[in-house]
């Protein structure tokens, strides 16, 4: 302390001199003064990513709160209820995410930019793109400067994004030999999604060696609240079998209905558990479902997922707040999907997002549980029954059939049209993704929860061009210590360089 105290003394006495003298000097004593300010390393770094969010995805949840709020008939009334993600983040860069062998990227890929600051080919996790060399990632090298370490998604914890950071395989799909990297990984804490069961030695077998390894697993809030400051931990939600839903956790609107946790309890607790070394530690965390519920095109879901990611954010902001000095926090996405838009065609200039909470379930959770059971019981029907304009009235708050007294929910000739057509497909099944017409109605999605959400979005004024990703630019949010080096344009590989830069790390040794 004493000697830095000599050190700003001596900087002010020569900026002071030279400052009457030459500009040269005080040039000089300016930069050596920089030199001074950032020479040690933060001691805490948050690295966010958001699958699927380009900047579209986090103003159609800011637009959506405000028009929930005050509605959009007032002038004057129309404006963004801003997330922490636009409020709080000084430096707003933006970021290319091309793969090595393809214009629009995938998760593997553009994760591996992400972790490692080198390109690949789609679907290899962490390795060059002839699968030989592995890259280090951001979090190996963080471990071994003595750091501990947190990887937390709300998919299945073995997924592309949240595996780039700890294991290294020549495709994504190699479920279980990621699985056993986690097993094996010298990380200290991980959480989300319930790891994917596929390959011979699944989970069962990565759970055995996962606790050879030091680690206790967790299967609840409860359970994880109750492990030690310090201690190892992989924890999983609670809810991982029900509504079809392969072990992510589930999309934050339907969290309620089955009790499930959030990310944001994920990020709180793994920061409590990983605070207590004096090298600090570094901490993803993969806001993943954004991704999910942009390819199916549900806006709803898509946006509630983008206020549970800035919700995990603000734990991190909350942490930020203690540390200030000593923490960097960076918000990305690895990619945009869906080409979602704000503005349809059929209303022009107009939006009412508010329409959108008139969708009480994601597309997901419909499926699985109020369109199954409603087949279930209705094999013989061949047009949209009175049971099913009610389920479709109660859930996205659309009328066909004279339910409401206001004529605004009610379904025009054309959405009447393609919900039929959308009901005979998902009844017979006889939907063609290889079909071009099924291919742009329905995806690989369920024709009649796609249709209902379609015309959800665009009375609302939102549309998708894609059941896939886009090649449109990501955000790059930074708050914190070297936070500027972040404002730009750059690729998608710059942005773990300049995370490297900042730890002192090196990602090619
Ligand atoms: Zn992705």
């Amino acid at each position: 302390m004493l000697n830095l105290n000599k050190k700003v003394l001596k900087a002010g006495i020569i900026a002071t001199v030279c400052l009457f003298s030459c500009t040269l000097c005080f040039n000089t004593a300016t930069a050596k003064s920089r030199t001074k300010k950032s020479r040690a390393n933060p001691k805490y770094i948050f690295y966010f990513i958001g699958d699927g969010m380009a900047s579209v995805q986090i103003h159609a949840a800011e637009a959506y709160l405000a028009q929930l709020a005050e509605g959009d008939d007032v002038e004057g009334s129309i404006k963004a209820d801003l997330l922490s993600m636009s409020t709080a983040f000084p430096v707003q860069g933006m970021a290319t995410t091309f793969a090595n062998n393809r214009f629009i990227t995938g998760s593997a890929a553009a994760g591996t930019a992400l972790a490692c600051g080198m390109k690949t080919d789609i679907n290899v996790i962490s390795m060059d793109p002839t699968t030989s060399v592995s890259y280090n990632s951001l979090a190996e090298k963080a471990k071994e400067a003595g750091m501990k370490v947190g990887i937390i998604s709300s998919v299945t914890i073995n997924h592309a994004t949240p595996a780039v950071f700890y294991s290294h395989t020549p495709t994504r799909k190699n479920y279980s030999d990621i699985a056993n990297q986690l097993a094996t990984s010298p990380f200290d804490f991980f959480g989300g999604g319930y790891w994917n069961n596929s390959g011979e030695d699944g989970a069962g077998m990565a759970e055995e060696t996962a606790v050879a390894n030091g680690f206790a697993i967790t299967h609840s809030l409860t359970d994880l609240q109750a492990q030690a400051n310090g201690s190892r931990v992989i924890a999983f939600d609670s809810v991982q079998d029900a509504g079809g839903h392969t072990g992510a956790l589930y999309y934050d609107m339907d969290r309620s209905a089955v009790s499930g946790m959030s990310l944001a309890d994920f990020t709180a607790e793994g920061i409590r558990i990983l605070d207590n070394n004096d090298k600090g530690f570094f901490m993803m965390v993969e806001g993943g479902k954004i991704d999910w519920a942009c390819h199916a095109n549900d806006a709803r879901a898509a946006i509630e997922d983008t206020i549970a990611f800035d919700d995990a954010i603000k734990e991190a902001l909350k942490f930020y707040n203690n540390h200030p000095n000593e923490t960097l926090i960076v918000v990305t996405g690895d990619h945009e999907c869906g080409g979602m838009t704000l503005g349809f065609a059929n209303t022009g200039y107009d939006t009412a997002f508010e329409i959108l909470a008139k969708q009480t379930v994601s597309y997901e959770y419909f499926d699985a549980n109020t369109w199954a059971a409603y087949k279930t019981a209705h094999e013989n029907t061949t047009d949209i029954d009175a049971d099913l304009w009610q389920i479709i009235f109660d859930n996205f708050g659309l009328d066909g059939a004279g339910l409401s007294a206001t004529t605004d929910d009610d379904l025009t000739d054309y959405e009447l049209e393609k919900l039929e057509a959308a009901f005979d497909k998902s009844m017979t099944g006889t939907s063609s993704n290889t079909s071009q017409e099924d291919s742009l109605l329905y995806g690989y999605y369920q024709p009649i929860s796609v249709t209902l959400t379609h015309i959800l979005n665009n009375r609302a004024g939102i549309a998708f061009t894609s059941y896939s990703h886009t090649g449109v630019p990501v955000m790059v949010l930074a708050k914190g210590k070297n936070e500027s080096i972040f404002d730009g344009f750059y690729d998608n590989t710059d942005i773990a360089k300049k995370i490297a830069q900042v730890m002192r790390v090196d990602l090619n040794n």
